[in-house]
């Protein structure tokens, strides 16, 4: 008896659970990790573009379309119309202006990035929206000029590859 107890004993091969709450029903924490395997599909020229240091948005052409600015971050379908858009590239150096921007103290989940920092949103010429990014460095202020740069070096093939930094006066 006492050895067919010692023969279950090391089949156990997991850690011990911790116990949360002792009773009267007892509650135990059992952790568990999860991938989450996404696809990025037709937006998928986005992410390749970051890499290159590349910022692209699309554009409806749809020639009975009201609206015919950009979209970033990117539609593969037009919002309006339903039509399929097209890609087209920002002209190098991108410059926008932050429209507004909030200081990040307690990120969420998935922003891995080091707290605090200046989240901002960039008007950009000719664009439909304002996407949200951050900025790296320097203070952020509404209507100051910020422009795109692109984490190609161990890109994270994310968001956060694109970010933004203050535009060189002058
Ligand atoms: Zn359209």
């Amino acid at each position: 008896m006492a050895k067919w107890d010692e023969e279950i004993a090391t089949e156990y091969v997991g850690q011990p659970l911790k116990v949360r709450d002792g009773g009267p029903a007892m509650v135990v924490e059992w952790p568990r990790a999860l991938t989450h395997v996404h696809t990025y599909g037709l937006l998928t020229p986005f992410f390749e573009g970051l890499k290159e240091g590349k910022l692209l948005a699309t554009r409806c052409v749809n020639p009975v379309c009201a609206e015919t600015r950009r979209w970033l971050p990117p539609r593969a379908d037009c919002p309006d119309c339903l039509g399929r858009m097209q890609w087209v590239e920002y002209g190098q150096p991108v410059i926008g202006t932050v429209y507004s921007f909030t200081m990040v103290d307690y990120a969420g989940l998935g922003v891995e990035l080091k707290t605090p920092y200046w989240q901002i949103d960039v008007e950009l010429p000719d664009t439909a929206t304002i996407p949200k990014g951050y900025l790296l460095h320097g203070q952020a202020e509404i209507g100051m000029k910020v422009r795109a740069m692109f984490r190609t070096e161990a890109p994270t093939h994310t968001i956060l590859d694109l970010y933004w930094l203050p535009a060189a006066k002058g």
